[in-house]
Parts: C-alpha cells; structure tokens; sequence
C-alpha cells in the first residue's frame, strides 16, 4: 500500500517552506542556524525544508561562516538564477516593462509611450506582447525560464471570481483584462493597481523596510494608496481596498475623473496641482506636457515666485488633511510619499506637509508617525509589479505551483 502524509501534514511542511523562503528572499542570504532562531523552528526540520529546495535550484549556498569548535557553517540564499520576473507599469501614457531575477535586480528595461488616445486594452496588451518577445530578446532570458508576470494598471483591480479592471478614465468597465491577456501570453500573470504593487516594493525592499503598518501614497496623475496592516497587504472585499485618491477632502468641490466631486485626487493630482497655480495666477489652464509644467511649478518655487510657492503649500495642506485622515484609519507607523509627482514636490513641501499632518490627526494617531519619500524612483511600479510574482512565489496557492518544483 503506497503511504501518503496526513493532508495536515502536507500543510505544516507548506508553511514551513514559505517561512523559509520568506526570510531568505526578504532578509538575504543566512545560515540554518539563524532561520532556526529566526523561525523558531528545530535544526532538522530547517535541513528536512531547505534539502529539496536546495535540490531544485530555488536555494543555493553563497559562503560559510566560522563556527566556535566546529566545521564552519554554510550560508544559504535564493539562487537568483533559478527563475525571472517580468514587471510591467501601464501608465496613462506610456508603457514600460523590467526583467528582474529571482534577486529583484533589473536585468533590462522596454519602455514606449503612448498616446492618451491610445488606451484601448488590445493595444496595451499587443504593446506587453511585443516588449516581452524584445525583452528576452535582448538578455537572452528565455520565457521557460521566466516564474511569471506582475501587471500594475492605474484603476481599480477587482478581484470578485475574475480579475477585471475599471478604469473610469479610459472607460474601461470592469473588462477582463486577465482573461484577454492570458489568450496572448503564456505566463502565469498576476494584475493589480499599481498602487499596491509599489506598496509591496517599498514595504519589502524600500522605504517600508522593517516596519509592519505602512500606507505608500502614490502621488502622479492619479492618487492612489496602498495600505499594509500587521505586514500584509490590505485589500478589502474585493481588493477596492486603498482608493484614497477618491476619498473627498472638500464637499460640492471640484469635479473629478471618477464623476464625483471633491476628491483628493482633484486637489493633489498633478491636474489639480496646476489648477491651483492657475487659480492664484489667474491665468488659463494651458495643455501640455503635465511632467513639464510641475517641473517648472517647482523651479519657480525654489526661484521666490509666491504664486508658485502658494501653490505648493495648498497642495501641502489638501495632502496633509488626506494623510491625516490615512493616520486616523490606519495608525500607521510611515506613510512613503511615491509616484512620479510625489517625487517631484516631496522634498519642497515635507515641512509643511508634516505639519498639516500633525495638526488635523488626532495625536495618538500622529505620534510615532513618520512621514517620508520613497526609495524607488520612477520605475517602482514595474519593481513593485514584479513583487506581485513574488508575492505568489512566497504564498501558499501559487498558480506557478508546478513551475516550482520541492
Ligand atoms: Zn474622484
């Protein structure tokens, strides 16, 4: 009769697994000595785990330590090499795609822009397609090889039975965006707001690092958050969870891309930082190049213009009040300001902002909080994309199961 383990049995050693791999691929290589102190587990169901995975490539031994009287101690790390991750960032005008190994370096980069005309689902997939085949092209990566690929989209990423995507402002509503994209590419994909996907980048290898309650804002076109409560990613029902660009900052205020009015988006996003410097100006909203146009808002601030600066401050304040309202909800122990805008304006208004922060919070919300810029720069979405692989690499229900093998 063939012995099969208890299925409780099956799932202990799961989660064992994960533990493991969870310490060496956030916490880099260590020696089974310290995974034991650092898991709690014993020194033989530390051997029992890392045996297999050190059979099938997914670890390897990077070096040895000296051992007081005995032989000296081998340190384990993933093997960067064992598999890739492609991380790709749908922008609203552009399109970029990293590769990344198992270790999250970059090993190439494809980006494209588009036009805002051109934001039909088909042409951002055709676009992935191609800047995938260009991608393993040009690094000699091939796709067998690859574990899979992480999406960041600008909408909302429901996950109720299928992955759809609704994104009011290219009208797409609720398309299915997995499933038509799984029809072109024949790797395990995983979609989700780019928001949470730089959250889980600068939780794991940035900005958030070693702290546990951690909102990432993502400040760019579009305003959107990403919440970690107790080290996880916070989703909600149906991963809606974290759409603080649409929470409302000034009732009856102005309109807003979502078709509501008054929400932080309208104020903080770069379109609402520039109809603030119109509104002091008095001049016309002019179209353009929004990148262009708060690089010189920010310029001009540091060169004493006051409409300018006044600008700056107000945006301070509307994003004060919303990062407040984060610390009132979340008490979180950092908020990481990212997103290209966020990057732009961070340093010149972080005075200000933390001290809006700290008069609209009530202040057992607000003591320990800190508020700084994130690490990444303009590719943390394609990093943070790439963590959405990871992220399924580490946890237990791994679409790629079968490409992992141990
Ligand atoms: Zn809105």
């Amino acid at each position: 009769m063939k012995f099969s383990a208890p299925k409780r049995t099956i799932e202990l050693r799961q989660t064992n697994r994960q533990a493991i791999l969870r310490l060496l691929m956030l916490g880099g290589p260590m020696s089974r000595l310290e995974l034991g102190q650092k898991t709690g587990l014993s020194m033989g169901t530390i051997t029992n785990v890392t045996g297999p995975l050190l059979e099938a490539g997914i670890l390897r031994e990077t070096g040895t330590e000296e051992s007081e009287g005995g032989r000296p101690r081998s340190i384990l790390g993933i093997n960067p090499l064992y598999g890739y991750l492609i991380g790709v960032d749908v922008g609203e005008n552009h399109i970029q795609l990293e590769l990344f190994n198992l270790s999250l370096e970059k090993l190439g980069t494809v980006r494209r822009r588009l036009h805002s005309q051109e934001n039909l689902p088909e042409v951002y997939i055709t676009e992935i397609a191609s800047g995938l085949d260009e991608l393993c092209a040009a690094t000699g990566v091939l796709q067998e090889k690859i574990l899979g690929m992480g999406i960041g989209v600008p909408g909302v990423v429901e996950h109720d039975g299928q992955v759809n995507v609704a994104a009011p402002m290219w009208a797409w509503n609720s398309i299915g965006f997995l499933a038509m994209i799984e029809r072109q590419i024949s790797l395990p994909v995983y979609i989700d707001n780019g928001a949470k996907a730089m959250a889980l980048a600068e939780f794991w290898f940035g900005a958030g690092r070693g702290a546990q309650d951690v909102v990432v804002a993502l400040i760019g076109t579009g305003i959107g958050a990403g919440v970690i409560t107790k080290g996880e990613l916070y989703r909600g029902a149906t991963n809606s969870a974290g759409e603080w660009g649409h929470t409302k900052i000034v009732l009856d205020g102005r309109p807003c891309r979502c078709g509501s009015q008054g929400c932080i988006e309208a104020y903080a996003g770069a379109p609402g930082i520039l109809a603030s410097l119109h509104e002091l100006n008095g001049t016309a909203m002019v179209d353009g190049e929004q990148f262009n146009q708060i690089t010189k808002l920010v310029e001009d601030c540091r060169n004493g213009d006051e409409d300018s600066r006044q600008a700056l401050q107000r945006t301070a304040r509307y994003l004060g009040a919303g990062i407040a309202n984060l610390a009132n909800l979340f008490n979180p122990e950092r908020v990481v300001l990212g997103g290209w805008v966020g990057l732009m304006i961070g340093e010149t208004i972080m005075p200000n902002l933390k001290e809006y922060v700290r008069q609209y919070a009530l202040p057992p919300s607000s003591a320990r909080l800190e508020i700084m810029l994130c690490q990444f720069g303009q590719d943390a979405i394609c990093t943070g994309a790439a963590c959405l692989v990871i992220e399924e690499f580490l946890s237990a229900n791994q679409k790629f199961s079968r490409r992992v093998a141990g």
